[in-house]
């Protein structure tokens, strides 16, 4: 037997081993897990990647196959996959402990991540309540509000104002002030009352929230607001001033203002916290998803000293705030996010999502904008919308579209017809170029 046809039975044995692996993989995950907003009936002919490993802006499957991350494993990742310095971060931790509670007692790796956090945060005087998901630090957020006026003996402030098109997450708390959509309507009976101003896509949104804010102050706890940016409505962006009047509203008619920077804090929007550059020191704070750079679940809910100065009374008494979760204050999360706190600074990360966001931008009027298929095109630092022009209802581009961009090897997922991006911080000039030549081929061969 010659040599040739016994490599050539290798090289297509091991093809067709790895050709198995990937549908095998899919076979296996649909046999055992399910996928959040996901139908799992259709997962497996979605074309699923099966990831098996990470390397700084790109994830590998389990066919090698590589894909730049574009979206960010959804809004997570920070500074890339496998950071050699976070990765030593967590190893220095796991030989200290990986996890002690919270309740009652503290760690050294929280205490000092809360210190660090403490001093960067736009609040006066924040303490931190940590929890780990992000939908638990908004869950926490409504409480302490709702808590704070008990405390304070003022009756009938029970209610909250937020706005159209927001998300907060997924619990009952947080989808009641939240927006609805993406087939969550038929949670509607659970959700709690909530007075709704429009949504960022209405340019008059601030302004009414504003005039709700003076009718109904003796009954608002808090109004919770994404500064900045929408993400999930669609990426839908306001500018700082009208944060600054929202802010205001909130002030002159005494209603807590909670900001919900769980998207758009840790330098996705070109500061570490898009409430600083919109010049508000909000009351609550909620943060997630990039606080450990994408690492490890870690949410946290900051309040200032006026709210936190109100929970304060005997031991055991009813000031207590009654609240935390199991997780809260992970030590190893803890010294992952403290790690990359330093290296946001240490790296010049805000300074390169400001240079490249304006590269973003340039390459979005002059390649993507002018594309038939294309009706607007919405930014905000490295958060990206681009919303499509379907001629008619239920011709899914949306999904296509991003289809096509995996199948060229950038990861893109859509919100319904808008193809959002949201790089990693450290994106470099090559790369921001991948990624709108790939939208944009990606438009003009699926959107047809
Ligand atoms: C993702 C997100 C949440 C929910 O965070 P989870 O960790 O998914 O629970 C809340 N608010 C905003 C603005 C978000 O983007």
């Amino acid at each position: 037997m010659s040599r040739v046809p016994e490599r050539l039975g290798q090289y297509r044995e091991g093809r067709l081993a790895n050709k198995v692996s990937t549908t095998d993989w899919v076979r296996r995950d649909a046999e055992v897990v399910w996928h959040g907003f996901t139908q799992m009936s259709t997962f497996a002919t979605n074309s699923p990647i099966v990831v098996e490993r990470g390397e700084g802006r790109e994830l590998i499957d389990v066919e090698g196959r590589r894909y730049l991350d574009a979206i960010s494993s959804v809004w997570m990742m920070t500074l890339g996959h496998r950071v050699p310095e976070l990765d030593d971060a967590l190893r220095d931790q796991i030989d200290r402990i990986a996890h002690s509670t919270m309740l009652g007692h503290g760690n050294v790796a929280t205490i000092e991540l809360a210190e660090d956090l403490a001093a960067r945060l736009p609040m006066e005087d924040p303490h931190l309540l940590f929890a780990a998901d992000g939908a638990a630090a908004v869950e926490q957020a409504l409480k302490i509000a709702f808590q704070y006026w008990v405390n304070l003996g003022v009756e009938g402030r029970t209610g909250y104002l937020a706005f159209g098109g927001a998300y907060h997450g997924d619990t009952i708390g947080s989808i009641s002030v939240g927006a609805g959509g993406f087939g969550t309507d038929l949670f509607d009976p659970l959700r709690f009352e909530v007075i709704h101003a429009p949504g960022f896509d209405d340019p008059n949104c601030i302004d009414v929230a504003c005039d709700l804010i003076q009718v109904y102050r003796d009954r608002l706890a808090a109004v919770i607001a994404e500064p900045l940016v929408q993400g999930a409505a669609g990426i839908h962006v306001r500018q700082p001033e009208e944060f600054r009047m929202l802010a205001e509203a909130c002030r002159a008619n005494d209603v807590l203002l909670i900001c919900d920077e769980i998207a758009v804090g840790f330098g996705r929007t070109g500061s570490l916290f898009a409430s600083q550059r919109c010049g508000i020191r909000p009351d609550l704070l909620t943060m997630g998803k990039g606080i450990t750079g994408g690492y490890l679940p870690m949410s946290a809910t900051a309040a200032n000293r006026r709210v936190y100065d109100a929970f304060l009374g005997e031991d055991l008494g009813p000031r207590t705030l009654y609240h935390g979760h199991s997780y809260a204050g992970n030590a190893l999360a803890a010294a992952v996010a403290r790690r990359h706190l330093q290296l946001i600074e240490e790296w010049g990360v805000l300074a390169n999502v400001e240079a490249r966001s304006a590269e973003l931008s340039a390459a979005l009027a002059e390649r993507v904008l002018p594309l038939p298929q294309v009706r607007e095109v919405r930014q905000q630092g490295f958060m990206v919308g681009v919303e499509l022009a379907p001629p008619s209802e239920g011709m899914r581009w949306g999904r296509q579209v991003s289809a096509a961009c995996v199948e060229r090897g950038v990861l893109i997922r859509p919100l319904g017809d808008v193809i959002v991006s949201v790089p990693m911080l450290t994106t470099t000039p090559e790369e921001i170029d991948r990624i709108i030549d790939t939208i944009a081929a990606a438009i003009t061969s699926a959107a047809t």
